[in-house]
């Protein structure tokens, strides 16, 4: 069975200036992908009529989906709801739903209401409605010729909960629809070709309904298999398949399922009833902030000690003077007496110490630009490694986030066995 075929279209100058980037599209492809709606094509449209209205036309021949965000406020850049009502052939009615919905949220905000926002309550009298429960602009859903057009707002919240409420049940439930089912496994430590190289013969006997796709992001490999079909003998195929490739990566496999590695650390540390902390120089607290991201951290992440001064390691965490003026804050020496003093301070099982140098500039022939020492360590061991990145600042700082992270991985296991 072929796939629905949609196209999707934002629209907003904001888009093509750079100003705003385009997440609406990325996080609509990825929902419509989970139900068996492959989307073929994403455009990012300017507020000009004629633009949009071709857009319109020529997707509306490739597509059977054509799902629209932005230009439904209230601002007179904001095209998208007449140029809908001339392309439909009908004109605007006050929507009594909407009208209330808009009301009620003036009234709550205690603000005035303009004659410009009342005019969001009008929809064009050939489309179905679509409410708007977290914002003042309704969606609006139309059919020509056997294709759906679903227009919604622009901000990424609104937009979000018109999808998973309405859109996507009600796209499901007019298409025949054959969804995609993945199961992913991340691997680190290991590069993309020699993955390829070590699972050459796995990939080359896979049936032609299951697919394998190499996702690779700062130092892992996620390996995901997608089977077309949600029946149990295509479930009980990619099972089996996965289990297969699972054995093959098993040295260099993180975890097998599709979460990050700051998750991974989490449930380990839950599964053992242990707790951690980060001393950090070169990261900022940035690996602070990638764990307390995870829901449920404060089960086992207890603080950080963002020492990014020679002051705050020697005072905080009792990194010697002598060190410092030795060997300097990048060095091995360092992140050890960090570790140690952060396991006094925190009162924690794990530690994990960064001290590195991001760049652009703060490099010299000795500790070039990229220069990283990370240890992990408990109160009866401690293990360090030192890295060299080549990337700008922001990419040296997850690379050594995402080590530091796989560092402790590897480390409690080793220490919890
Ligand atoms: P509303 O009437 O609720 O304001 P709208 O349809 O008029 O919605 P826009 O004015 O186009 O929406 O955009 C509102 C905001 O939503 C923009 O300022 C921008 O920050 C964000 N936004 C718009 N389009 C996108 C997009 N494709 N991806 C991410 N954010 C977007």
């Amino acid at each position: 069975m072929q796939p629905v075929l949609a196209s999707i279209i934002t629209i907003g100058d904001e888009l093509l200036i750079g100003q705003t980037i385009d997440t609406n599209s990325a996080w609509m492809a990825q929902e419509l992908n989970k139900v068996g709606i492959a989307v073929h094509r994403r455009l990012a449209i300017g507020d000009v009529w004629k633009d949009i209205w071709e857009s319109l036309n020529e997707e509306s021949r490739l597509s059977k989906i054509i799902l629209i965000t932005g230009g439904l406020g209230p601002t007179a850049d904001d095209i998208t709801k007449p140029l809908l009502c001339q392309y439909f052939g009908g004109k605007l009615v006050v929507n009594e739903a909407a009208l209330v919905n808009v009301t009620s949220i003036f009234e709550r905000l205690n603000r005035p209401l303009l004659e410009r926002n009342l005019k969001q309550a009008e929809v064009p009298d050939v489309c179905t409605v679509i409410q708007n429960r977290r914002g003042t602009a309704p969606g609006m859903m139309f059919e020509k010729d056997g294709v759906i057009f679903v227009s919604m707002p622009g901000v990424p919240n609104e937009m979000k909960g018109m999808m998973t409420a309405d859109v996507l049940p009600l796209l499901a439930g007019r298409f025949n629809l054959n969804p995609i089912v993945h199961r992913t496994l991340v691997t680190a430590g290991i590069g993309e070709s020699f993955l390829a190289e070590r699972i050459k013969e796995f990939e080359d006997s896979l049936p032609s309904n299951i697919k394998l796709a190499y996702l690779p992001n700062y130092g892992m490999v996620k390996l995901r298999l997608s089977a077309t079909g949600n029946d149990n003998k295509t479930i009980a195929e990619l099972e089996a398949l996965f289990d297969m490739l699972k054995q093959q990566v098993a040295d260099v496999m993180v975890i097998d399922e599709d979460i990050s590695l700051q998750e991974a650390v989490g449930r380990l540390l839950s599964s053992h009833g242990k707790s951690m902390g980060t001393a950090e120089s070169c990261t900022g607290g940035y690996i602070a902030h990638l764990l307390t991201g995870v829901s449920g951290a404060s089960n086992y992440f207890k603080g950080s000690i963002v020492s990014y001064s020679n002051d705050i390691k020697q005072h905080l965490l009792d990194v010697s003077a002598q060190t410092l003026t030795t060997v300097g804050a990048v060095s091995e020496d360092t992140v050890i007496q960090m570790v140690k003093g952060a396991l006094h301070q925190l009162k924690t099982d794990y530690i994990v110490a960064t001290s590195g140098i991001m760049g652009p500039r703060g490099g010299s022939s000795e500790k070039p630009v990229g220069t990283v020492w990370i240890a992990v360590g408990n109160k009866n061991r401690i293990r360090t490694h030192h890295f060299h990145f080549r990337f700008d600042r922001q990419r040296n700082m997850d690379m050594t986030a995402q080590n530091a992270l796989n560092m402790l991985r590897k480390f409690i296991i080793e220490m919890e066995q």
